[in-house]
């Protein structure tokens, strides 16, 4: 017989295990974590008592010392036990997500009351017996209310049971069936053991149901983000859904750095990182003296986001207050040139949204609908905006369009100053939606590029852009050739050179009256296929131009190396000319691509002055609302040849 008490010396050995993982994996933080080790502990010393006071009885001759010590152990044992049943209780809900449900005292209370009837049945029970008593002459008896201390700690693993099968929903199997082990097992255990007193397994039983618990319900990995010392943005999503699904009303502070990336290819990743933690630990001190509750959640490498129970909380009061103290403090660490630019957004749930997949768009894009030097804003007003209307209904608008052939084409007339007139246009996609009117295209070309939808639409483009060559005489315009933009999707598309060949057969149009734009995140993502239709294009007599010059990382190598015929510098370029080194950067940017003989157009020139300065530096084409916005063909060719009537070759 007495072998079987082995079973639960086993047990302590697991338990110290766990309690060892728990601190190596830093399973350390937060409630949940904090009650699984209260949890152990508990088992720990149950377990230790249970092995000593067996081992008392079985070796100790019959003696006051024999009777004390196991008195003694025996309480531990018992308040041990209903403890960690207690506890197990509690744990419950922080695991759910749903700790809010007991987190007012009245519920906390409430929820105590059992426990605390059984503390005092311990209590009492050395002057009434009424759970046990051990004595000289028979040992350890059970007394009469034992059933009720049982019963008692039987109701919270009851009403446990019941809470985590309502709330099913909120874990994955594996870790609702790893919860509900602990129950299982344990009452399994307890009743053998009840009527086999003899077989000590309750403890050994408690240790597997913990180990399941640890592998299958805490996982850090998905919890913490160890490089920065906050939650994981996994973790962020899974609370989303758990608020979300228990209408929970909290409210987010998102967060984006809006220069994030230039922040970290300044500084290094390791640098950012440590930069991150920094502001983490910040946002950590500064909302544990505010006294809410909150959880902050990084998302690498530009977004935070914080929880916040407390829906009455002012978090544009906070986020002003922050910004005061952090930018003083961070002034002395970082210099000003590497500074992050939060912007922060307040989301209130369910109330200003409940959806999981908007709610996690929100805090992407956000930032991009808020003025430049705006740092605050509500959800409510990002999404009165015509701008949000327009993306968070894209889907419809983007297979509307492609269905009904909604796209039109404009026409940027590019003008040349040897010539003195236009010799070209830049091609430009055009939406109108019945129902939510002109869709800028730099909105819903991104927004096809990641939905996939932009190979139609560019095969529209080129198409019509065709269609428009044969059916106006260029030469007779007075143009040399059309602009089409190509996405990054159409580059890599390895049939292009086929689609174009087929184009010009079919329209009579040469390539050489087609230039075609790439951007420098197109040639970027260089592939073999790419490189190869730039060669085979080329080859066929087709020019490109490089868009966008200026906006992107520029690198002059790279540059000189690809078949470019144009560059094309960016509207930022032409705009910083406002300022001395802005003149100074367009001057030598000139001059440089002059220098490998690149042909050079500026974009987005609206005024006389900017003409003139472009001109004097040798810039060879200006396109830009100076002359004229994109136009419809029938505007686009009434201007033309009002234009270039006259105007020679
Ligand atoms: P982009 O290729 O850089 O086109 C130039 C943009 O600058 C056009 O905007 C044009 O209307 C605008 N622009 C030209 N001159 C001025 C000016 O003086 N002032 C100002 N403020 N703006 C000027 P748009 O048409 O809204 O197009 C935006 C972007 O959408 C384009 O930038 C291009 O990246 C993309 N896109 C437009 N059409 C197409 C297309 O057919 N295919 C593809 N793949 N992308 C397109
Ligand atoms: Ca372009
Ligand atoms: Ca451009």
């Amino acid at each position: 017989m007495q072998n079987l008490l082995y079973f639960d010396i086993c047990a302590i050995p697991i338990f110290l295990m766990i309690l060892i993982t728990v601190f190596v994996r830093k399973m350390t933080k937060g409630m949940t974590n904090r009650f699984f080790i209260a949890l152990i502990v508990l088992s720990t010393i149950a377990a230790v008592s249970d092995v000593i006071m067996e081992l008392a009885c079985k070796t100790l001759p019959l003696s006051d010392t024999r009777l004390f010590v196991s008195d003694v152990f025996i309480y531990l044992y018992y308040v041990s036990r209903a403890g960690s049943v207690y506890i197990y209780f509690f744990f419950v809900f922080s695991i759910t997500g749903t700790w809010y449900r007991v987190r007012p005292i009245i519920q906390k209370i409430l929820c105590s009351i059992p426990f605390a009837a059984q503390l005092t049945l311990f209590a009492a029970n050395p002057f009434t017996g009424m759970i046990f008593t051990v004595t000289a002459e028979d040992g350890y008896r059970r007394g009469g209310y034992i059933m009720l201390s049982y019963g008692i700690s039987m109701m919270y693993a009851l009403v446990g049971t019941l809470y985590l099968i309502w709330c099913r929903r909120l874990l994955r199997k594996q870790k609702l069936l790893s919860l509900i082990s602990l129950y299982i097992f344990t009452a399994g255990a307890a009743l053998f053991q009840f009527f086999f007193p003899h077989f000590l397994v309750e403890m050994i039983a408690t240790a597997i149901s913990f180990i399941l618990v640890i592998l299958f319900v805490l996982r850090p990995e998905e919890i913490s983000d160890a490089s920065v010392g906050s939650l994981s943005y996994r973790a962020y999503r899974t609370d989303l859904r758990k608020i979300l699904m228990t209408k929970q009303r909290i409210q987010i502070a998102a967060v984006r750095f809006v220069n994030a990336y230039e922040l970290r290819a300044y500084m290094g990743q390791d640098g950012y990182l440590n930069y991150m933690s920094h502001i983490i630990q910040q946002l950590n001190a500064l909302f544990r003296k505010e006294r809410v509750f909150f959880d902050i959640y990084y998302e690498d490498p530009a977004n935070i986001y914080i929880i916040i129970e407390d829906t009455d909380y002012d978090v544009k009061e906070c986020v002003k207050r922050f910004y005061g103290e952090f930018s003083r403090k961070s002034e002395k660490e970082v210099s000003a040139s590497s500074r992050v630019i939060p912007k922060v957004c307040r989301i209130m749930l369910p109330d200003d949204l409940d959806d999981f997949d908007e709610i996690i768009r929100l805090g992407h894009e956000f930032a991009d609908q808020m003025p430049p030097n705006q740092l605050y804003t509500d959800a409510s007003e990002i999404m009165s905006s015509r701008d949000y209307l327009i993306l968070s209904h894209m889907d419809i608008i983007l297979n509307r369009a492609i269905q009904d052939r909604k796209f039109e084409m404009y026409y940027q007339p590019i003008y040349s100053f040897k010539r003195g007139k236009f010799i070209s246009a830049e091609a430009l996609i055009r939406l109108f939606d019945d129902e939510y009117g002109y869709v800028s295209p730099g909105l819903f070309i991104p927004a096809a590029e990641r939905k996939g939808a932009i190979l139609p639409i560019g095969d529209f483009v080129l198409e019509e852009v065709h269609k428009f060559i044969s059916e106006h005489d260029l030469a007779e315009l007075g143009l040399d050739y059309i602009e089409i933009n190509l996405s990054v999707a159409q580059c890599l598309q390895e049939e292009l050179p086929e689609k174009l060949a087929f184009l010009s057969e079919k329209y009579g149009v040469s390539p050489e009256q087609i230039n075609l734009e790439i951007t420098e995140t197109t040639y970027e993502n260089v592939s073999g296929v790419m490189d190869i239709n730039l060669q085979v294009l080329s080859g066929m007599g087709y020019t490109f131009s490089l868009d966008d010059y200026g906006t992107g990382y520029s690198n002059m190598q790279r540059v000189s190396k690809l078949p470019l015929k144009m560059i094309k510098l960016d509207k930022s370029l032409v705009d910083d000319m406002r300022s001395d080194d802005g003149m100074l950067i367009m001057r030598n940017t000139v001059k440089m691509m002059r220098d490998i003989d690149k042909e050079l157009v500026a974009e987005g020139v609206e005024t006389k002055e900017n003409l003139d300065h472009l001109e004097s530096m040798g810039c060879h084409f200006i396109q830009g609302y100076y002359f004229s916005k994109p136009l419809s063909v029938k505007d686009f060719v009434s201007f033309v040849k009002r234009y270039n009537v006259g105007k020679g070759a």
